[in-house]
C-alpha cells in the first residue's frame, strides 16, 4: 500500500453536501462524475496531498442508498493507493480476505478499483485504487 488515496463519504444529496465540504475544506470541488457500475454520482475535493470523495446514490438499487438506509450518512470507505492492483488483490486473497469484485473494475477519477469485504476488515470498507496507466 502506498498511501491513503481518498476517503469516501456517503451523502444523501451532492447538491447539499458539495457546498458544505467546499466550506470545510475551503476549496472547490474539482470534479463530479457518475460511475454507472456502482450507480453513484461522485464529487471530488483535493487539498494538500489528500482527497475526499462524496458519493450519492443515483438509483434505489445503489449500494450507497442501501448504506444510507442502514447506517445513515457518513464515512463509507477508505481507499488505499497501490502500485499493482492485481498483485495486491492476489496477495490479500492469499491472506484470507474476500474481494467484492474478482477483477479490477473501472472506478471514478480514472482509477481501477477493487473492494474488500468488510466482514474481514473490522467493518471498514476498503477500496484498492490504482491510477490507470495510459496505454501508448
Ligand atoms: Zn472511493
Amino acid at each position: 500500500m502506498k498511501k491513503i488515496e481518498h476517503l469516501g463519504i456517503a451523502v444523501k444529496k451532492l447538491s447539499v453536501s458539495i457546498p458544505v465540504f467546499e466550506k470545510i475544506l475551503n476549496t472547490n470541488c474539482y470534479k463530479t462524475e457518475t460511475v454507472d457500475s456502482e450507480q453513484v454520482n461522485t464529487a471530488f475535493f483535493a487539498f494538500g496531498e489528500n482527497k475526499i470523495e462524496l458519493l450519492e446514490a443515483n438509483s434505489e438499487a445503489s449500494v450507497i442508498n442501501k448504506f444510507i438506509l442502514k447506517r445513515g450518512e457518513g464515512l463509507h470507505h477508505i481507499a488505499f493507493e497501490v502500485e499493482d492492483i492485481e498483485a495486491e488483490m492476489k496477495r490479500l486473497v492469499n491472506e484470507g480476505f474476500t474481494l467484492l469484485n474478482e477483477k479490477p473494475k473501472q472506478g471514478a477519477d480514472n482509477k481501477m478499483v477493487c473492494f474488500l469485504h468488510p466482514k474481514e476488515t473490522n467493518g471498514v470498507l476498503i477500496e484498492l485504487v490504482m491510477e490507470k496507466k495510459e496505454t501508448k
